[in-house]
């Protein structure tokens, strides 16, 4: 505590004497540390173990996808509010979904809810191709331009309602759905590709949900439950 008090007494000496660089340098300095602590305490000190998750996640930000006044604690293992209402998972839970996604880097990535942009910005980092729909416009034109900005140009962002999927550009290796819902969008197994995987929320929309696991293989789906979460509900037709 002591050294961030003296941080910020540097910080407006600094900034009295005009050296606004040195600031944001130090700033970045602390994110980056942040960011090593998180991956090594709340993503390997838990189960996340694969090494495209690990390193995607050790590259990316957080701190650009959260509110200004939510960024010094970016990299705790907390959702944080986003705007609308709407919050960014928290680390882990992100971590957790890729990995369940097994990528390996060359497939075809759908998301549903884009929120921030931050998921989207992971899955970028693994494969050459993220689509992600998000149903608030407020929220998909702040996360496109994020992306753009931040030289994602990998990932294409629709404003529309993710229950419909991305038609013209299934089908999909995977598809990953950060909204709750209490059934699976028939539409989106449709555009899953065979040998592809979905993973969701699934569950009650006002409580908590089962992140699910489902694999398509031929006509057949297996579904896996991995563990309980709560995520903000998906709205649109999934509620009708
Ligand atoms: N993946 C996001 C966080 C998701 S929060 C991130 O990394 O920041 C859930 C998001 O799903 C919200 O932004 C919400 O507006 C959106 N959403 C809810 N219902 C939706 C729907 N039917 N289609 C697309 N997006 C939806």
């Amino acid at each position: 505590m002591a050294g961030r008090k003296s941080r910020y007494l540097i910080a407006i000496l600094v900034i009295v004497s005009g050296q606004f660089g040195a600031v944001l340098h130090a700033f970045e300095l602390d994110f980056v540390k942040a960011r090593k602590k998180m991956i090594q305490k709340d993503l390997m000190g838990r189960d996340i173990s694969d090494p495209v998750v690990l390193k995607a996640m050790s590259t990316i930000p957080r701190e650009k996808f959260v509110l200004p006044k939510d960024q010094y604690r970016a990299y705790s293992d907390h959702p944080l509010p986003i705007g609308e209402g709407q919050t960014i998972s928290q680390p882990y839970i992100v971590a957790l979904m890729t990995q369940l996604a097994n990528l390996k880097g060359n497939e075809r990535v759908l998301e549903i809810g884009t929120g921030s942009g931050y998921q989207a910005a992971v899955l970028a980092e693994i494969v050459p191709e993220v689509y992600t729909i998000e149903i608030r416009k407020p929220l998909a034109e702040s996360a496109a331009k994020r992306l753009r900005e931040l030289d994602y140009h990998n990932t294409r962002v629709k404003h529309a309602d993710g229950y419909f999927g991305w038609k013209e550009a299934a089908p999909f290796d995977v598809i990953m759905i950060t909204a709750a819902a209490n059934h699976v969008p028939p539409p989106l197994k449709k555009q899953l590709a065979d040998g592809g995987r979905l993973i969701l929320p699934l569950g009650s929309t006002t409580y908590f949900q089962t992140l699910t696991l489902i694999e398509k293989k031929g006509k057949f789906f297996r579904t896996r439950q991995i563990t309980g979460v709560v995520f903000v509900p998906m709205i649109g037709k999934a509620r009708e």
